[in-house]
């Protein structure tokens, strides 16, 4: 009797530990994290495996398809807390670039495979009408005894069609991967331009910066930061704010034409300056300065005054190939060592 209850108890632990294993298997095959959630679907699916919730998982998993989240949410099960995190705007960013670049490795490809069966068909094509004309002669000159050139030729005609229609095709195929290549370089441009303003963002900022400093250039930075713009905000709005912006930065623009000016983030502009000295470079940012200063907004709508509008500005020459973010941070600084003098103004250093 004992020994028969030993053996149950043994049985019960065997059958346990291959459940647990098989659990685990299922976890693994379907990339499911250990969570008690996805453990307790893998526990229900494998303690009935003829019931319908195994017989729906074995269906949807016929030919080593993986479950999906869906497909577990649709059987009643519920996804755990190891699900990927929310991307930030960053990993888009990264994940967009990957893919756009990904894609133009692609089109690259496709167009080499065209362009290349391009010509092979071209040759196939010019071959066969060579051969079909051979034939036409011989059949000319050997007369109507020739048996069976009418059909070669029938023939070769019927594949010159093909070769044509092919030939279309693959034009068509061509003129899509072009446009193709030409949305995707819009999609990259996109990724560098701040939609607001319309003008390049940090990231197109900081490339620039490192191209320049890559060339030789001598290079000198700019950073703006719009004076109480968050009063400007509390009084009128933020659709009034973002026309401030807006304006601000076409004066900017204006005032440094010829120069690089981008939105770096917020109420804050950049301005690179590529092989200009810095006391030119100087003198550009105070006229803008000084003109956006000058300048007394209204609301375009009741002609309502916004007052003055200004901003303070720390300018600084990169020292050889130095660190955009050492750069940055200096002329930072210089932006507000001049707001703590009073704003409205501008700082070389
Ligand atoms: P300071 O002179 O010290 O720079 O003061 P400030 O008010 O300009 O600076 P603060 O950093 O306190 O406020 C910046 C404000 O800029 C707050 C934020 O709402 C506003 N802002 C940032 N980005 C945008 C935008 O895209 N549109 C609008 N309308 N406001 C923005
Ligand atoms: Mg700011
Ligand atoms: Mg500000």
């Amino acid at each position: 009797m004992a020994g028969a209850s030993a053996k149950r108890v043994a049985n019960t632990g065997e059958a346990s530990a291959e459940l647990f294993c098989r659990i685990g298997e299922f976890l693994r095959d379907n990339h499911l994290s250990p969570d008690p959630l996805h453990y307790a679907f893998a526990y229900r699916v494998l303690t009935d495996t003829h019931g319908p919730l195994a017989r729906a998982v074995a269906h949807l998993t016929d030919g080593g398809v993986r479950l999906s989240r869906r497909d577990i949410e649709n059987l009643g099960g519920e996804i755990g807390t190891l699900a990927p995190p929310i991307p930030t705007e960053a990993m888009v960013l990264a994940r967009n670039e990957g893919l756009v670049a990904q894609t133009q490795m692609q089109v690259e490809g496709f167009t080499d495979i065209v362009q290349a069966m391009r010509a092979e068909t071209e040759g196939f094509g010019r071959d066969l009408a060579a051969s079909a004309d051979a034939i036409r002669h011989r059949h000319h000159a050997l007369g109507p005894e020739t048996l069976g050139v009418d059909e070669v030729v029938r023939i070769t005609t019927r594949m010159l069609d093909r070769v044509r229609s092919a030939e279309t095709r693959l034009e068509a195929a061509t003129h899509e991967a072009t446009e193709l290549r030409a949305r995707l370089e819009e999609a990259r441009d996109n990724a560098r331009r701040d939609p607001l303003t319309n003008l390049p963002n940090r990231r197109a900022f900081e490339e620039a910066y490192a191209a320049q400093v890559a060339t030789g250039a001598s290079v000198c930075v700019a950073v703006c930061d719009i004076d109480h713009f968050k009063r400007v905000n509390d009084r009128f709005g933020h659709t009034i704010g973002d026309r401030v912006l807006k304006a601000i930065g076409e004066a900017l623009c204006l005032g440094c034409e010829g120069h690089l000016v981008a939105r770096y983030g917020g109420e804050e502009f950049a301005i690179l300056f590529a092989d200009v000295p810095p006391d030119a470079a100087m003198a550009a940012l105070e006229n803008a300065r000084e003109t956006v200063a000058a300048k007394r907004y209204r609301l375009r709508e009741s002609d309502e005054l916004l007052g003055a509008v200004t901003f303070s500005a720390g300018l600084t020459a990169a020292i050889d190939d130095e660190q955009f973010g050492t750069v940055f941070a200096r002329a930072d600084a210089l932006l507000y060592a001049a707001k703590h003098a009073g704003r409205n103004l501008s700082r070389f250093g």
